[in-house]
C-alpha cells in the first residue's frame, strides 16, 4: 500500500494516488476524502495545533532539499501498522509525499479506539505519530499496554482520546 500526494508551495494540496480515503479512516477522518481534499491547506487537515506546526516544518525542511524519511504508525483498532512517509522537494516550491506500509500486525480490537464508543470527561493522550499513549506518570507506551494500565477494556464508557505528539517523537524530528 502506497499513498503519494503533493503539496504546492502554499501547503496546498494538489494531487493523490493511492488509497487517501482508507488513511483517512484510520485517522478518525473518513468524511475526509481524496475527493474533497484537493487545493486545501494539508497543515489544516491534521488534527491538534502541535501536528499543524509540525507538518509545517516538515515541509518546509523538504523545500530545504533534503528529503527527509520518517517511521510512523497509521493504526486500525484491530491492526497496527507500521509506515514509513517520504518527503521530498520538487525544485517549485511543492513537495511530494509518499507513505508506504512497511508491515502490518493483526492484534485483538482496541476498544478506546473504536468509534462510538460512548465516553466519558476524561482524556487519554495517544502520540499522533507513534500512536503510544501516555500514561499519568508521564511515561508514552502501546496502547494495548495502557488499556491493560488503565484497565480500559470497554464496553463501557471510555475515555475520550485527544492527540499530541510524545517527547520521543519531537525530538526525532527536532535532530
Ligand atoms: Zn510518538
Amino acid at each position: 500500500m502506497i499513498l503519494v500526494y503533493s503539496v504546492d508551495g502554499a501547503d496546498r494540496i494538489t494531487d493523490i494516488t493511492g488509497p487517501w480515503d482508507e488513511f483517512a479512516a484510520a485517522n478518525g477522518a473518513p468524511g475526509l476524502t481524496a475527493a474533497t481534499q484537493r487545493g486545501k491547506s494539508l497543515p489544516e487537515l491534521v488534527t491538534g495545533v502541535e501536528m499543524q506546526l509540525l507538518t509545517t516544518m516538515l515541509l518546509r525542511r523538504a523545500r530545504g532539499g533534503t528529503p527527509l524519511r520518517l517511521p510512523f504508525r497509521c493504526d486500525a483498532p484491530d491492526e497496527r501498522r507500521f509506515l514509513e512517509m517520504h518527503l521530498q522537494g520538487q525544485g517549485n516550491g511543492g513537495v511530494q509525499i509518499e507513505s508506504r506500509l512497511l508491515r502490518a500486525e493483526s492484534r485483538l480490537a482496541v476498544a478506546l479506539l473504536e468509534d462510538h464508543v460512548p465516553r466519558t470527561d476524561e482524556v487519554v493522550y495517544v502520540c499522533s505519530w507513534c500512536k503510544r499513549a501516555r500514561l499519568p506518570r508521564q511515561e508514552w507506551v502501546e496502547i494495548e499496554a495502557a488499556v491493560e494500565e488503565l484497565r480500559l477494556f470497554g464496553p463501557g464508557p471510555l475515555p475520550q482520546v485527544s492527540h499530541g505528539i510524545c517527547p520521543a517523537c519531537r525530538a526525532s524530528f527536532f535532530s
